[in-house]
């Protein structure tokens, strides 16, 4: 296999080899169901109750509030559902963001075929959402608000904190989407203020197909899958031993990395290394996302009068991972609705990309994008009918 240059780390992240070690026993010699009634079962059964008082630790959470999942899609298909249905004697409203993940607005979209109401909140050209908007979004019938944390693909920061805050004024559950913030930077539901919060292993040096859902005590809500006893009557199914344990693995290792400043700091200095050079080397470039309340791993940008799409076939052929956005919206035609939602129009939103960065990032992986980039931007733009007329433009005058 070639080397590539991996840039793609809001998507997914290499599993941590550390993270890999504490898994293969559950694969092997430690196979047993759980559920089992002999010392062998009840062995596995305290190592995933062991790594539910690591996650709950990682989120400053009781135990009994974690419940783990499949996946971040799984966690948020659970929040949301899971509220409405179980709510819906007190109301059938529910208030998001037009910026959210399609694991968030999938599911609204197919609650309101089920008779309940969306408003979906504007963003600022940012990506932020207004409290206050949201303060004036809350109705009589409304039982729960999601918003996410930070912003897959643009990575902005909401203001999550005050948004909880005005939520529980008004009584109403908030759920946020924090898939991308998790293993990055602390997360602790108390001080949040918030009733439910997803992630997932994956996006943290944890495996796939492993995610938990916070669920703060006392909140009504339904599960999603019926079956037995597990994850006390809140998610049937046996459990991902092998997922969990390295769940709980990824979440100590990624504590020790973010406690160190340094740490974080080397990967922001790669993002701005490779935003800077882009912005001295290619013209007419915007960069998308809140200047300061941005995750320090996410670079997007746009790059005019070219489509993101062959940009990003020509860094392929280089060996460059990035994205147009979101994995989700990759073969379809539609720019980012995150884009859109910032107000930039349809032929701009068309040319972005996304790098994202991970602690296995070097400056060498930055330099050789800041290589090869500018010259499939000039080939690119060479071929662009847009870009022949605005290069014509300004010779005209
Ligand atoms: C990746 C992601 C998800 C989905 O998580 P999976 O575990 O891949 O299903 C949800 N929300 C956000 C913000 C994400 O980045």
């Amino acid at each position: 296999m070639v080397k590539n240059i991996y840039l793609d780390n809001a998507a997914t992240t290499p599993v941590d080899p550390e993270v890999l070690k504490a898994m293969e026993p559950y694969y092997k010699e430690k196979f047993a169901n759980p559920s089992g009634i002999y010392s062998f079962a009840q062995e596995i059964k305290r190592d995933i109750e062991n790594a539910r008082e690591k996650m709950a630790k990682f989120l400053n959470a009781e135990p009994s509030e974690i419940v783990f999942t499949s996946s971040g899609t799984e966690s948020d298909n659970t929040a949301i559902k899971g509220i409405a249905f179980a709510n819906q004697d007190k109301g059938k409203h529910i208030i998001t963001s037009k910026i959210e993940h399609h694991a968030v607005l999938n599911t609204c979209k197919y609650l309101e075929q089920m008779g309940f109401s969306v408003t979906y909140l504007s963003v600022d050209r940012y990506g932020l959402v207004d409290p206050t908007d949201f303060k004036k979004a809350i109705r009589k019938d409304t039982v729960l608000a999601s918003i996410m944390y930070a912003n897959n693909e643009i990575g902005t920061i909401e203001p999550i904190k005050e948004l909880a805050k005005i939520a529980k004024e008004h009584n109403i559950y908030f759920h946020t989407d924090a898939v991308q913030a998790a293993g990055k930077i602390a997360l602790n539901v108390k001080e949040l203020g918030v009733d439910l919060l997803s992630i997932s292993a994956h996006k943290f040096y944890g495996p796939k197909g492993v995610g938990l859902l916070y669920i703060k005590k006392g909140t009504k809500i339904h599960s999603l899958l019926h079956g037995g006893h597990h994850e006390k009557n809140r998610r049937a199914g046996t459990e991902n031993v092998a997922g969990i344990i390295g769940m709980a693995k990824a979440a100590e290792i990624s504590m020790e990395f973010y406690k160190n400043p340094e740490n974080i700091l080397k990967i922001k200095k790669l993002r701005d290394m490779l935003e800077r050079g882009i912005l001295e080397k290619i013209p007419e470039v915007v960069v998308n996302g809140h200047p300061e309340k941005r995750m320090e791993n996410i670079l997007n940008i746009c790059i005019k009068y070219i489509e993101g799409e062959s940009i990003l076939i020509h860094l392929d052929f280089e060996g460059i991972c990035a994205s147009s956005g979101s994995a989700c919206t990759s073969g379809s035609l539609e720019p980012s609705h995150v884009l859109l939602a910032l107000g930039l129009p349809h032929e701009i939103a068309h040319g972005s990309i996304r790098f994202s960065f991970g602690k296995f990032n070097t400056e060498d992986d930055v330099k050789e994008v800041l290589d090869v980039l500018p010259g499939i931007v000039e080939k690119l733009r060479n071929m662009s009918p847009f870009w022949k007329e605005k290069v014509k433009g300004v010779k005209n005058g």
